[in-house]
């Protein structure tokens, strides 16, 4: 398995000049890289382009001053590039289109396979590159023993600060997944409120208005100041700073929310991501609600494969109309928050509903078989047909009971008492 290990590196003066030189010199590479490639007729594979670099080194002195590999890696970022480009424009011509970096959209290099090693002399972690040196490095984590490291980028974020990325490699068995999983849940990304769950749990999205008020603040006031100049800069770098740190709470919300489904249960099931109720939300909200669900959509993929957790991203179509209990469908203004099914009587929380039905097609796609209820007291207390999920929990906690959990106990507890579910108001 493949992961990101992100650290943050503390270089001196000196090393952030040669950092700094280093990455301007990557930078002009890919300019000229593009440049020489609009004048061809054809594309030159990549290869035959980075045979070209030592031809290159004998009259562009700077090129000598930066390890091989990471050249090497520039020439690969153009044709990345490109074929991102080329991808999105099926006809168009790429190269054309692919533009100049200036400096503020340049800022990192890349060691690939060789030329960096991770040094841990007298207790002190340092990063060593080939041409530049030590740098002192902050490992907040240990990389795995098991892992090889295959590459490193290192990068100037616009606040000025350094970091270093490693993608390692991990040789390890995925655990098996449960035949018969036990502990199942269906999440459903509610509008008003970030996520709703078959356990009858509420998760509030985290209020980050006091963040984003601050972070709007700062942009108006740059906007104010006279672009380029040394105010403007010092405030351009607050700004950065206020959005590296919203953006940095909104992943660690996301990271211990998936990481509590990934962990608790044997199978999460959630709507795929065209979730119906973005449509249903202003233009500016509904991306960055797309963006955060996408986000975490992908988090609980990879940490559900780690844990050895069954992972369903399941058909999103209907399942607010539906009724979890019978079937039926009922079309449901965005404004009715409750389910009440007219044809079985089955009432709940209009969230809740969609996540029963989402854990419903989770448990058919995964293709987990239940018996029939077994209970004899069936969700609706009528004769109409029973879900077969039903079954797989107790019938008290089968009817969804609203237990709204605060954002900010997640973020501070990492979650497990969410688990902390009160008996007496189900049985009620
Ligand atoms: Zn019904």
């Amino acid at each position: 398995m493949h992961y990101n290990y992100k650290y943050r590196l503390n270089p001196t003066e000196a090393l952030t000049e040669t950092l700094l030189h280093h990455v301007d010199t990557c930078r002009q590479l890919y300019n000229h890289v593009l440049y020489k490639l609009n004048e061809e007729d054809g594309i030159p594979a990549r290869y035959e382009v980075q045979g070209k670099l030592p031809d290159l080194k004998t009259w562009w002195d700077d090129l000598g001053d930066v390890h091989s590999k990471v050249l090497q890696m520039v020439v690969k970022r153009v044709y990345d590039n490109l074929s991102t480009l080329k991808a999105q424009k099926e006809n168009g011509h790429a190269v054309g289109m692919l533009k100049w970096k200036p400096p503020r959209e340049y800022r990192s290099l890349t060691y690939n396979q060789s030329g960096f090693k991770l040094k841990n002399t007298s207790g002190r972690p340092v990063l060593w590159l080939s041409k530049i040196g030590e740098i002192s490095i902050h490992l907040h984590r240990d990389i795995p023993e098991n892992a090889t490291i295959k590459q490193v980028t290192v990068k100037q974020e616009p606040t000025g600060e350094w970091y270093a990325t490693f993608g390692i490699d991990v040789d390890e068995a995925t655990p098996e997944k449960p035949e018969k999983p036990e502990q199942v849940v269906g999440i459903d990304v509610g509008i008003l409120k970030y996520a709703h769950d078959t356990d009858g749990y509420a998760i509030e999205s985290p209020d980050f208005s006091e963040e984003r008020g601050r972070l709007e603040r700062a942009q108006r006031d740059l906007s104010r100041k006279e672009h380029g100049s040394a105010n403007w800069e010092k405030q351009r770098r607050v700004v950065a700073e206020y959005h590296a740190d919203l953006k940095r709470k909104r992943r660690d919300f996301l990271h211990k929310l998936s990481n509590y489904y990934a962990t608790e249960y044997d199978l999460v099931a959630v709507e795929d991501l065209d979730a119906k109720g973005l449509v249903e939300l202003p233009g500016n909200s509904r991306n960055r609600a797309g963006a955060a669900w996408g986000t975490f959509l992908r988090m609980l993929e990879y940490k559900c494969e780690r844990e050895g957790t069954h992972f369903v991203a399941v058909d999103p179509k209907d399942t607010t109309k539906e009724c979890a209990a019978c079937g039926a469908k009922t079309d449901k203004p965005l404004w009715v928050r409750e389910h009440s099914c007219p044809s079985c009587g089955f009432e709940a929380d209009r969230d809740a509903n969609s996540a029963w039905n989402i854990l419903s097609r989770g448990l058919e796609d995964v293709g987990v078989g239940y018996s029939e209820s077994t209970s004899s007291e069936s969700l609706c207390d009528s004769d109409v047909r029973t879900r077969d999920l039903l079954s797989l929990t107790p019938v008290e906690t089968a009817l969804p009971v609203d237990t709204v959990v605060s954002a900010k106990r997640v973020v501070e507890t990492g979650s497990p008492t969410l688990k902390e579910r009160t008996a007496s108001a189900v049985s009620e």
